[in-house]
């Protein structure tokens, strides 16, 4: 199958982040053992979404995971002038369709590449390993990584995640948490404010709160690879309140915090949630039930902090032209692997400027450049050491 053939396939599974992927899925397991290489299947605790990993090569030490994830974000809204999940080639030299760029491009090489695999003398293994529900955050990858981990008699060292990075190797990439607040105050006329708690009033105390605290990382703690060089919060959501002069008693808001890595989302969380315990303290001699309750959207994700000189970026600088180091501000699996020991680094074919929008397009070259690193990879991996 050719490389185009492989991306239509892959872009033609409308999956998105939240959904089952269960169908893209079967398919790409299909295709790595139509090529005689087995497939571990690794479900959700309910079954109706899963990942899949496999080896390619000895059972020895020191390997590489391809990672990639199956599902992409949503079209609706957006204003696409083809088939959003039909692989459109305008003889412009760019592929257009869902997923094209983030990440299906790269998942399409590893396909592509895998007869060469194969048949390759590899000395150290390469494993693919695909994740679902990347796109809702990194859900997928914990479980995934930890299964990898625990199956393979043998440790594998590195990571490569595919994230468009237009093949640039990324070393680091911030964390993040998302969070919603409740807050239970009390209701009443509006009139009578000065005996009850509002939870609105009390909600925009905490807004308020969290922006001094992001102002206080800023003047605290900085890295200059990242844009903004701190740790920022972010409220994007806030619900409460029935009329003008109706006291509150409800009011929710939704955060991100995204962390530099040197900065501890824990404690972040922690200095918050002290200062919640210490306003429900205040309040409740004039509401007894007033409450501040924070919940966490999923597990944050991990930042990427890989440095120059672990064994990872070296192997990059073989294997791939281009050998400048950057950082993004988006968070990706790579943070997770890391954690799990993992040296990790981002390389993927396409621009993260085209990912998640309409009209959302890989270029050719990028493909075929990535196709050549996974091709220096295999070489790479077929010498001695
Ligand atoms: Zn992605």
């Amino acid at each position: 199958m050719s490389l185009q053939e492989l991306l239509s396939r892959l872009i033609a599974f409308s999956v998105l982040g939240g959904e089952s992927n269960t169908s893209i899925l079967l398919w790409i397991k299909d295709h790595i053992e139509s090529q005689g290489v087995a497939t571990v299947w690794v479900p959700n605790a309910t079954g109706d979404k899963a990942s899949l990993h496999c080896r390619i090569g000895p059972a020895v030490d020191g390997g590489l995971i391809l990672s990639a994830h199956t599902d992409v974000v949503p079209v609706k809204g957006q204003d696409w002038d083809s088939d959003p999940f039909e692989l459109t080639d305008t003889g412009d030299g760019k592929w257009y369709g869902r997923g094209s760029c983030d990440m299906k491009g790269f998942l399409a090489c590893c396909l592509a590449v895998l007869p060469d695999l194969v048949k390759a003398p590899l000395k150290r293994p390469i494993y693919f390993a695909f994740s679902y529900d990347e796109e809702i955050g990194c859900l997928g990858a914990p479980e995934l990584i930890t299964h990898l981990q625990n199956y393979y008699s043998e440790t594998p060292k590195y990571a490569l995640i595919g994230e468009p990075s237009l093949l640039q190797p990324i070393i680091g990439h911030k964390g993040i948490g998302l969070y919603t607040t409740s807050v239970n105050g009390s209701a009443g006329h509006s009139s009578s404010i000065r005996k009850e708690v509002s939870a609105i009033h009390e909600a925009a105390r905490l807004i308020l709160w969290l922006e001094d605290k992001m102002n206080a990382l800023a003047s605290e703690s900085v890295d200059e690879r990242f844009s903004p060089p701190h740790s920022s919060l972010h409220i994007g959501l806030i619900q409460g309140g029935i009329a003008p002069n109706v006291i509150a008693d409800k009011a929710t808001f939704s955060w991100d915090v995204r962390v530099i890595p040197k900065d501890k989302l824990a404690d972040i969380i922690a200095h918050f949630e002290t200062h919640c315990r210490q306003r429900e303290r205040e309040l409740q001699s004039l509401f007894s039930d007033f409450k501040i309750q924070t919940e966490a959207w999923h597990a944050p994700v991990p930042p990427l902090d890989t440095h120059k000189e672990q064994d990872i970026v070296k192997l990059l600088q073989k294997i791939n032209p281009n050998s400048v180091l950057g950082t993004v501000p988006y968070a990706a699996e790579a943070g997770q692997y890391a954690a799990a020991g993992i040296e990790s680094i981002i390389c993927g074919p396409g621009s993260i400027d085209q990912a998640h929008r309409p009209n959302e397009f890989v270029e050719r070259s990028e493909l075929d450049k990535c196709i050549l690193l996974l091709q220096n990879l295999c070489r790479e991996f077929s010498k001695n050491q």
